[in-house]
């Protein structure tokens, strides 16, 4: 087993691993990446089918207001093209469909503004949640005491109002309202500015894809850095003179160490002699959430030749979201659904063939019987991923920001940790994940 010597060993090569060792590099330091999968790129992955096309099972998105991963955009001279929306898109709610252009879907008047209602309490109480620290809000306790669903029951009064609501709120956080803290809910609204820019797709977080797939991005943020794959790390000893990092094949002494996995997965490495501070007991606290984008491929983007723009939003699942997934060439065209939260916990416990067909039976429902045999159909559970255990990231459940918040960006002695999960702007999001590289 070897035993070498950098300025700072950095555990993961995700975006924020990534962005940590370029930021050291360029400061003169030498950085040894550590990655356990025999990838880059970490939530993000794109898959290459056999006779093509390739297509996003991880992060895939970048928008407006997310300026450091469009500055990596820039900086690395990545080409991006616009997510397909020409068309109407379509509502599916209590098995009746109808089409809407823009944001605003046909739904009885009552449960529109019902809607924006809830909405703009959210939007407001999210405002008054500081990034920085969640926990000094004003009435932190009070909303960190109640489930995002306990302020959906009090606020949401429509059957019709709720299930959309809840449809897009799961797509945003994959995870249950009932799981979640109303006070993450507002931290995380406020992070990525506000639920329009959250859901939108033309100017908001939904706008804008990576020609060839957003792993593309990491592998070329990843070129002429020092970066080891499988190479997972077990152990991190530590003291006041420095760390020895201990992966599969290989161990490496270092000055400091970025620990930059998501906080469940931190949890697993043992740390020697172990951390004491309250972080310890937080990456045991904060869970995963969980999504599946089931992906199917077509010979042709057929929806488009009925007017329509591949995006739906219904009240049924397992899947309530879709998107044109296709490449910007238009073909094949691949239909991409997001099922979440508890769906996806279900889903993922199917055979392939069973979320093969369950996808197949939304898509069809939604887009004709056209739409339920595709040409391929590809997904990945990213619950039973050993080296990401959900996504799209961690959530606080009741009561975890205000009694250890706190510990979520602070080092302990000569161990720093990022990720997106650290981020104060665009947490969750790729985006958040650079900008943790700045500790
Ligand atoms: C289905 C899905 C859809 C998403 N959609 C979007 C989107 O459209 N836009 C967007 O901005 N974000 C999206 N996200 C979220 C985004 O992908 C993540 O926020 C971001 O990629 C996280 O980066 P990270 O570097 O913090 O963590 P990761 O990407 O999780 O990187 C951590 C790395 O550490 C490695 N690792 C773990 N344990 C060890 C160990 N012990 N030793 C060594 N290595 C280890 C992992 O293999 C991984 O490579 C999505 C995520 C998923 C999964």
């Amino acid at each position: 087993m070897s035993s070498e010597s950098v300025d700072a060993v950095v555990v993961g090569a995700g975006f924020a691993g990534l962005s940590a060792a370029r930021a050291l590099g360029k400061r003169g330091l030498s950085a040894r990446v550590l990655e356990a999968r025999d990838r880059t790129g970490g939530r993000t992955y794109t898959k290459v089918l056999p006779g093509g096309p390739w297509v996003d099972l991880g992060g895939q998105w970048i928008g407006p207001t997310q300026d450091r991963v469009l500055r990596l955009v820039e900086e690395l001279g990545v080409e991006t093209f616009p997510t397909y929306t020409a068309g109407h898109n379509l509502l599916v709610v209590r098995g009746k469909k109808s089409r809407y252009r823009g944001t605003i879907p046909r739904l009885d008047l009552v449960s529109l503004l019902n809607i924006s209602f809830a909405q703009w309490r959210l939007e407001s109480m999210s405002r008054k949640v500081p990034l920085e620290a969640p926990w000094q809000a004003a009435k932190a306790a009070e909303w960190d005491a109640r489930t995002l669903a306990s302020f959906l029951d009090a606020n949401v009064k429509t059957r019709t109002a709720r299930a959309l609501i809840e449809a897009g709120l799961e797509t945003v956080f994959a995870a249950s309202c009932k799981e979640m803290s109303l006070l993450h809910a507002l931290f995380y609204i406020h992070s990525g500015k506000d639920l329009d820019m959250l859901l939108g797709t033309e100017g908001g977080a939904q706008a804008t894809r990576i020609k060839g797939g957003m792993q593309r991005l990491a592998e070329r943020l990843a070129e002429g850095l020092d970066v080891r794959l499988s190479s997972p790390v077990r152990r991190i000893e530590h003291d006041g003179s420095g760390v020895m990092a201990h992966a599969d094949g290989a161990s490496i002494r270092a000055r400091r160490a970025v620990v930059s996995v998501p906080p469940k997965l931190a949890s697993q490495i043992w740390f020697d002699p172990p951390l004491v501070g309250p972080r310890a007991e937080l990456v045991k606290k904060t869970p995963m959430g969980a999504a599946i984008k089931c992906t199917a491929v077509y010979e042709e983007p057929f929806w488009r030749d009925d007017g329509l723009s591949g995006m739906c939003v219904s009240d049924e699942g397992p899947i309530h979201v879709t998107f044109d997934n296709s490449p910007p060439e238009g073909t094949p065209g691949v239909l991409m659904g997001f099922c979440d939260a508890d769906s996806a916990r279900a889903l993922g416990k199917l055979s392939e063939a069973g979320r093969r067909n369950a996808a197949g039976a939304c898509f069809a429902r939604y887009f004709g019987e056209r739409a339920r045999a595709p040409r391929a159909y590809v997904d990945h559970v990213w619950e039973l991923d050993s080296w990401s255990g959900g996504c799209y990231g961690a959530f606080m459940p009741p009561s975890v920001w205000t009694s250890l918040g706190p510990a979520i960006r602070a080092p302990e002695g000569r161990i720093h940790f990022a990720g997106t999960e650290t981020a104060t702007v665009w947490s969750g999001f790729i985006d958040g994940a650079i900008d943790s590289r700045a500790r």
